[in-house]
């Protein structure tokens, strides 16, 4: 019997037969998979025909179909509904398939067939679709050092394994450090703390093998303690070990280490021909210099500081009427923040809840999809990997867009967090085929399921990368959907969030799960008005970790990045109340990968584009503005990785975008 996972899916949609699959089928599939995907890519390289972007590029497209095949069911199952044996199949195919890029992209001959194209690409008439995924595909190669001969081939290798040791060893020693450190605390000193901190606290004691209650230096028990205990002395011994992780001497110590990687990475950036590191990862982003993110950075800087030395003022006084003087230290702003926050826009999650009905929240995004694009969803049944899955088809003018899957119930199982992902991209090429696109969220199980605001948000969030793959509307695979920049890609979902703010879609949605009635209006503004409680604080950490990723990333690499953090800090003048988000020692999104290096930028790139975008629908009066719905669509929802960013920016809205709209946003602007 031919393997569920390789026979041809003659399914409604060709969705994957769920019914039919056992975990036994993986991994035979997969080897046989993988088998066939090396074949085809070896075949390609030693063709006899001389290279053309048909037998080369689009052959790379279409190649590993099969594996596409099995991995989309396997990681779905992987993230969304795992159990031992998935988990051991995971750990097995990591490694075969990080070897298995390695060996595509140190191909020498099928990296000659892609020079040999690149340099002809003016006369081959290509369509400008053609040529960017040429372009992609060639840029993808160099960069990963396939163009290096010789030492420089050699010395990449050594660069890239040695990396990846620090990168591992980094981590860890993050790690050991934070499970290393603990504070017991005495019944008396659980004074303040809410029910959900204290049976935290008790669980972590537990767990160390305490007698009692602990602090420990993970971020969900160690900031709750800081918010909410009046003990100054135990707030301050928390923080300044929660502050030292990766900084306390002897064998976990990686300070050295941060050091080391910047100048590897610095050495292999020049080894590719850039100015700096910098240089090198910008390239591929919207932002592509040092100075756009330096610029946007700084241009957030200067009004988020001001609010935070007028919060600081505040928050201290606050603290000397408590009758201890002096200044406002870091171990004081969550707590007096906190005090400040309940009695300016105290929320009551719980009289919230019944208002955020789950099944209200999906039709809410699905109403908003119909209002702006055409879109309509229609119920399907169909087989699929876990019972609390659903499906729809997402039909426009009585054609087929996508099929669209949510997944939405916490289980054991499941990874944390919410997500989107195509479980088969968009393309034209070879053939004409729809997207299907699932959505996989944690929220509690209920009859009915009731959300917290910040679910809701979740829900259109991930909503907003699912429209991005199933508007997507290009010829290749490749450059289809979610596959663009990563300063771009979170665009679509935090402008979706945007819509669950829109007072109508509130009105008509948040309605009490028992009564029927709609949200008090009272309610609705304290919900909204939270949002930019304390942003002062957020923006100037979270800035500050920016600029000191991005300095260190820039020209020469710092013989001492501690050095080079305190005067980032001190050119800045950095609030003395207020720390990095995340210091150096235990900068993990810089140092534990290349993910965020000189990247950590991103999330605000992001929101200051999602910002400036939904302003577009402001101005022109509706949030539902079909105009402006249907230039982002055309520039933006449908087009991937087509095209550059900021190119696509700029043809939806005439311009690149301001950081106006996220100032007033974030409640910073004058
Ligand atoms: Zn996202």
């Amino acid at each position: 019997m031919t393997n569920p996972l390789l026979s041809v899916w003659d399914t409604p949609f060709k969705l994957a037969p769920f019914d039919k699959i056992s975990d036994a089928d993986f991994a035979p599939a997969f080897e046989e998979a993988l088998a066939a995907h090396k074949a085809e890519i070896e075949a390609i390289a030693a063709s006899a025909e001389a290279p053309s972007f048909a037998n080369t590029i689009e052959a790379m497209e279409v190649a590993g179909e099969g594996l596409d095949k099995v991995l989309s069911v396997f990681f779905s199952v992987a993230g969304a509904d795992s159990n031992p044996a998935r988990e051991e199949l995971q750990r097995d195919f990591s490694p075969k398939l990080a070897a298995h890029s390695a060996e595509i992209s140190a191909n020498k001959a099928l990296f000659g067939r892609i020079k040999a194209i690149w340099d002809a690409r003016d006369t081959l008439d290509l369509t400008e679709e053609q040529q960017r995924v040429l372009m992609l595909t060639h840029r993808g190669f160099v960069r990963g050092g396939a163009a290096l001969e010789g030492d420089a081939d050699a010395r990449m290798k050594e660069i890239k394994s040695r990396l990846a040791v620090l990168g591992t060893e980094f981590t860890q020693n993050l790690l050991a450090d934070e499970r290393e450190w603990f504070m017991p605390l005495a019944e008396e000193d659980l004074e303040g703390l809410p029910e959900f901190a204290v049976d935290a606290a008790r669980a972590a004691g537990e767990e160390k093998g305490a007698e009692g209650p602990v602090v420990t230096l993970s971020r969900s028990i160690i900031v709750p303690f800081l918010q909410f205990s009046p003990r100054r002395d135990l707030r301050e011994k928390a923080f300044e070990a929660w502050a030292a992780r990766g900084a306390n001497g002897g064998e976990t110590d990686n300070r050295a280490i941060a050091g080391e990687i910047l100048a590897l990475r610095e050495e292999r950036a020049k080894l590719l021909g850039y100015a700096s590191f910098a240089d090198y990862k910008l390239e591929t982003e919207m932002a592509k210099t040092p100075d756009a993110v330096r610029g946007l950075l700084m241009d957030v800087w200067e009004p988020a500081k001001a609010r935070a030395e007028a919060d600081a003022a505040v928050l201290t006084e606050m603290m000397h009427a408590d009758g201890i003087n002096g200044d406002l230290a870091p171990w004081d702003w969550r707590y007096y923040a906190e005090k400040r926050r309940k009695a300016e826009h105290d929320l009551d999650e719980a009289a919230l809840k019944p208002y955020l009905q789950l099944d209200r929240m999906i039709e809410a995004c699905f109403a908003c999809a119909t209002k702006l694009f055409g879109l309509q969803f229609k119920a399907l049944d169909v087989p699929l990997y876990h019972e609390d899955c659903r499906a729809w088809e997402v039909i426009r003018d009585g054609d087929h867009v996508a099929v669209f899957i949510g997944d939405y119930f916490a289980r054991g199982g499941k990874r944390s967090g919410a997500w989107c992902s195509a479980m088969r991209g968009q393309a034209k090429f070879p053939e004409v085929r729809g997207p299907v696109v699932i959505n996989v969220c944690n929220f509690a199980k209920g009859d009915p399921a009731l959300l917290s605001y910040d679910d809701a948000r979740t829900l259109f969030h991930e909503f907003g990368h699912a429209l991005h793959q199933m508007l997507s509307n290009v010829t290749y695979e490749s450059i289809s959907g979610t596959s663009v920049a990563r300063d771009f890609v979170e665009l679509p979902s935090q402008l979706y969030e945007h819509w669950l703010e829109v007072p109508e879609v509130l009105a008509e949605y948040a309605t009490h799960a028992e009564t029927g009635e709609p949200m008090p209006q009272a309610m609705l503004e304290k919900v909204l008005g939270a949002a930019n409680f304390d942003q002062g604080f957020a923006t100037v950490e979270y800035v500050a970790s920016a600029l000191v990723d991005l300095a260190f990333h820039e020209g020469a690499a710092p013989s001492d990045p501690m050095a080079k953090q305190a005067e980032v800090l001190a050119e800045l003048g950095m609030p003395a109340a207020i720390t990095m988000r995340h210091a150096t020692p235990h900068f993990a999104h810089v140092f534990a990968g290349d993910g965020y290096s000189s990247g950590y930028y991103s999330y605000m790139w992001s929101e200051v584009m999602d910002a400036d975008a939904f302003e577009a629908f402001e101005e022109a009066g509706d949030a539902f503005d079909p105009e402006t719905a249907k230039a982002l669509e055309q520039h933006i929802l449908s087009t991937g990785g087509s095209v550059e960013a900021d190119e696509l920016y700029k043809r939806f809205r005439g311009r690149l975008p301001g950081v106006e709209a996220l100032l007033k946003g974030r409640g910073l602007a004058a």
